[in-house]
């Protein structure tokens, strides 16, 4: 298949060709043709599948021919879970529509300063890609109407509702037209976002490429069992020194785990920054700028605050804290593995957590191999307790969990910040000096 063959305009197939892609992902391949059709889209999609020129290539299409209808608001709409992803799709359009005339690209997202949008809301406007809470604001002191709205775009929806973006999103989609075409891009179609799905589209085709097995076919997947604390800030630490480290990713489940872990490393001598969502929008670019240039070796970030970061380099995605949910593990895991290249995932698992792996391994059909550091082993007293012992299947696994363990940690005297270093000498991959 190629991009020639699915019947998108002259122009953006220039663009396409300059972005040197040489041919369709899976998802662009079922999407674009379906969404240039005219077709509602649910499509179950990861990170890194080529989902956003799956939306974009057929809307910017579309924005080939001139709009006949009065009015200045946006003929394309994406709504996006956080800041980051929503820059991230504003850059993609410029750069897949740059042949295009005049195509006009508003941002709006939280934590950046009104006066630039609302100059932004001024003249006609081609497409907008904005955060719900933003766009709510934009809407209420009446900057925004979506009278001449032809495409409707809901990227990561599943994340948008696991962040309680869900009556925005209906407040939103309540002020479009009947007609537009809307286009649903989310991990999952299960549960609640299936049934916003069926309510927001209509008659719309479901596509379903991207399955997890395929997504993490490039990714070295393993696990290292920690005793305690200070056994898996040493695991940690013995990673960070593998040789075929670039760049690393680290998840931890709080924000105050993510500045914490950060100010450890940086402590060590690491070239380290934390990402998390209760950092100011400007100070998160240039964190996010930092990564891109290479000068930052290792970011910490939260799950949410990671949505979006593209870096080629992460050569390693390490879950210092395991993810809530076995969904979050792919998209944390999707970060590493890019480009046609090898990734690392490595979890660090309190021997409580065995079965929690378990249910990854599970939804992703795929085994996470037990690794062990040379010199760094778990005890055999700690391994023993990981048999199974009561396992309340109705719980939610995780709520409550890393907080606990932090604290515990600080009560038996562990500090965060002063990881005893001593023991570690012999691993299984040649630290780099
Ligand atoms: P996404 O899933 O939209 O986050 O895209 C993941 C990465 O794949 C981005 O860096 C895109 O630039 C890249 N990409 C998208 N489509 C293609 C393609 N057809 N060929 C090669 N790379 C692509």
């Amino acid at each position: 298949m190629s991009f020639a063959n699915l019947g998108l305009n002259p122009t953006i197939l220039k663009a396409i060709e300059a972005s040197g892609y040489t041919a369709p992902t899976a998802v662009q391949t079922a999407a674009i043709p379906a969404a240039l059709a005219g077709s509602d889209l649910l499509v179950s999609s990861h990170t890194g599948s080529g989902k956003t020129a799956a939306f974009l290539l057929p809307s910017l299409h579309r924005l080939a021919t001139p709009s006949t209808l009065p009015g200045k608001g946006p003929r394309v709409l994406v709504l996006t879970p956080t800041r980051e992803l929503a820059l991230q799709v504003e850059k993609a359009a410029a750069t897949y529509g740059r042949g295009l005339s005049r195509l006009r690209t508003v941002c709006l997202v939280g934590g950046a300063p009104y006066a630039q949008q609302l100059r932004g809301l001024r003249d006609a406007v081609d497409i907008v890609v904005a955060t719900p809470g933003r766009l709510m604001d934009h809407m209420e002191s009446g900057r925004i109407e979506f009278s001449r709205l032809e495409v409707l775009v809901l990227d990561e929806a599943d994340r948008m509702l696991d962040m309680g973006f869900i009556d925005d999103i209906q407040t939103i989609v309540g002020r479009t037209p009947d007609t537009r075409q809307t286009l649903l891009f989310s991990a999952t179609l299960d549960g609640v976002v299936g049934s916003l799905a069926r309510k927001l589209t209509r008659n719309p085709q479901r596509i379903e490429v991207a399955t997890p097995v395929q997504h993490e076919a490039r990714i070295d997947q393993r696990m290292l069992f920690a005793d305690n604390f200070s056994h898996k800030n040493k695991l940690l630490d013995a990673v960070l020194r593998d040789t075929e480290l670039q760049q690393a990713l680290i998840f931890t489940a709080t924000k105050r785990g993510a500045e914490e872990l950060a100010e450890s490393l940086f402590e060590q001598g690491f070239a380290v920054d934390a990402l998390h969502g209760d950092m100011q929008q400007s100070k998160r670019t240039r964190t996010l700028q930092r990564l891109r240039d290479g000068r930052t070796r290792v970011l910490v970030a939260t799950d949410v605050a990671a949505r979006g970061i593209d870096v080629a380099g992460i050569t390693h995605v390490i879950n210092f804290d395991l993810p809530r949910q076995a969904e979050d593990y792919v998209h944390r895991i999707g970060h590493t593995g890019r480009a046609g290249r090898t990734g690392f995932a490595v979890t660090l698992v309190n021997h409580s957590e065995k079965h929690l792996v378990r249910n990854i391994e599970r939804y992703t059909g795929q085994t996470v191999r037990i690794d062990v550091i040379a010199g760094l082993e778990p005890t055999a007293r700690a391994e023993k307790s990981t048999r199974p012992r009561f396992v309340d299947k109705a719980k939610k696994p995780y709520a409550g969990r890393s907080n606990d363990r932090f604290d515990g940690a600080r009560k038996a005297g562990f500090s965060n910040n002063r990881p005893p270093r001593e023991g570690v000498t012999v691993r299984t991959r040649q630290p780099a000096k």
